[in-house]
């Protein structure tokens, strides 16, 4: 994909050329587009991933319409606020606005704290359409009435995640009070907490989630499970899974359009409502069956890797694989459909004897090993240690935990929660040296990650609930 195709005006055009960008990084593919609609947005990316001219070329295009080369303070109001947590970060998405804009007709300034007002006093008087600010410098200008935000189209908060760290998030709700309600917001935060998710639907109208998933990396919000099982029983398995949980929505992962039809049917046959999407359905089908999936009516959804491509969730619970994958990376792609945007999430996998050396590619590419837990019943005891040599499973269910591997006795200690047993420590580098704390480089992105929400999350006073929208929206995998 290039920057043309995005849809970005010349004058954009030739300021990437010329800051000799070949191709949109993946966050810039998603936010682009969306944000040239006028829509809000909650962008998941961190710094690294060109998120800035992510949300600065399609803000700057859409205050192009402005552009004017006039000298009357009048003609040049506060358009865009821009707001950062530190005054280097204010810093460096000026200086990005600055040379995205140098083609543009548009005025642009930084205020910051700790440096004297009067110089940006000055600015502010001469008419400038982006301001770049930390809060409370600008709070400062808004007490003493030297800016004017009673225009202002678009509003982006950077690094929302910090802000809330430096204690900024009181001075930020009283920005917001400040500003016209009719307007655009892009809220950006490496990570989203309760509190974050708050400001966002304070602040965010019917937001389009974007986020871009580090690569080879898992969220941390997923607790992670495999259960044995033969491959003969794993229907069962499943709807043992299903009855345990009867209020819980799931998507459910195979490896074949065969495997995916029969088992939608069988599943029907037990009396749990459940839909197949894979290739050989029409658009129309897998239309109908992504609405009443995300209108709660289906329970269960089973589909192919392929189907899955595009397939928008927000707040999945869980994810099932009753196949494994055979590429280690659909794992993330397939499981990135729960736990999104913070919340919890689910990701159960259901792994025959058969299928162990999957299991070990993945949990190589994942850098963790994932608990095993054998649900009494289904457990295909020994059939399943012999295979392969590494198994530490346990027993759920009231049964003891055993560690068959190492011959140690039977856990008597407490059970300990899931998540707590995977070694967390978040790899900066990547198995395949990929540096994500180093800027974006083209060549890298080849094969990035990038996953991505896509759907509304709605109405913040709307009840919330599993939510899927529909395929192939933005064209992402
Ligand atoms: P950011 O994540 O916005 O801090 O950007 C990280 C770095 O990536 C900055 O140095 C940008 O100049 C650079 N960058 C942004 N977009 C691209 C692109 N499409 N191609 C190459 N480099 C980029």
């Amino acid at each position: 994909m290039s920057f043309a195709d995005l849809g970005l005006i010349p004058e954009l055009l030739q300021a990437v050329a010329d800051e000799g960008y070949t191709e949109p990084t993946p966050i810039q593919q998603q936010a682009v587009p969306v944000i040239l609609t006028g829509r809000d947005v909650m962008g998941g990316a961190q710094t690294g991933t060109g998120k800035t001219a992510g949300f600065t070329l399609p803000l700057l295009q859409r205050l192009s319409r402005h552009a004017n080369t006039g000298t009357s303070p009048a003609r040049h109001p506060v358009r865009a606020l821009i707001l950062a947590p530190t005054r280097e970060l204010a810093v460096q998405v000026f200086e990005a606005v600055a040379g995205y804009g140098r083609h543009l007709a548009l005025r642009a300034t930084c205020i910051y704290g700790g440096v004297d007002m009067n110089a940006q006093i000055q600015e502010l008087r001469r008419g400038i359409e982006i301001v770049i600010a930390t809060p409370g410098r600008l709070l400062d200008h808004v007490q003493q009435k030297t800016i004017n935000l009673s225009q202002v189209e678009v509003l982006v908060l950077d690094e929302a995640d910090r802000m809330l760290d430096m204690g900024f998030i009181p001075d930020i709700r009283r920005i917001l009070t400040l500003l016209p309600t009719n307007r655009q917001s892009l809220l950006f935060s490496a990570t989203f907490s309760e509190e974050i998710r708050k400001l966002a639907d304070q602040m965010l109208k019917n937001p389009q989630l974007i986020e871009v998933a580090r690569r080879n990396t898992v969220s941390d919000t997923i607790t992670h499970v495999v259960h044995p099982v033969s491959a003969g029983m794993k229907r069962n398995l499943l709807v043992h899974l299903l009855r345990h949980q009867p209020d819980m929505q799931m998507l459910v992962f195979v490896d074949t359009k065969l495997v995916c039809g029969r088992l939608a049917h069988f599943l029907e046959r037990n009396g749990i409502s459940a839909d197949a999407i894979h290739g050989d359905k029409s658009q129309q089908q897998r239309t109908e069956t992504l609405d009443s999936f995300k209108s709660g009516r289906l329970r269960v959804l089973i589909a192919t890797d392929v189907a899955a491509r595009g397939l928008d969730i927000d707040e999945l619970p869980c994810v099932i694989n009753y196949e494994l994958p055979h590429t280690a990376e659909d794992y993330i792609h397939r499981i990135g459909r729960t736990g999104r945007a913070g919340h919890k999430g689910n990701a159960i996998s259901l792994v025959s004897p058969e299928e162990k050396h999957w299991l070990a590619d993945i949990q190589k590419l994942i850098k963790f090993e994932i608990p095993q837990e054998a649900v009494p019943g289904y457990d295909p005891g020994a059939e399943f240690a012999e295979t392969g040599s590494h198994s530490h499973a346990r027993r759920i269910g009231g049964g003891r935990a055993e560690h068959k591997d190492s011959g140690d006795k039977a856990d008597k200690g407490p059970k300990r929660e899931r998540h707590r047993e995977r070694p967390a420590p978040r790899a900066v580098i990547a198995t395949d040296g990929f540096d994500f704390s180093k800027p974006y480089e083209p060549a890298a992105s080849q094969n990035a990650t990038a996953e991505s929400a896509a759907a509304p999350t709605g109405n913040p006073n709307s009840p919330r609930r599993p939510l899927a929208a529909l395929l192939g929206g933005l064209g992402r995998k």
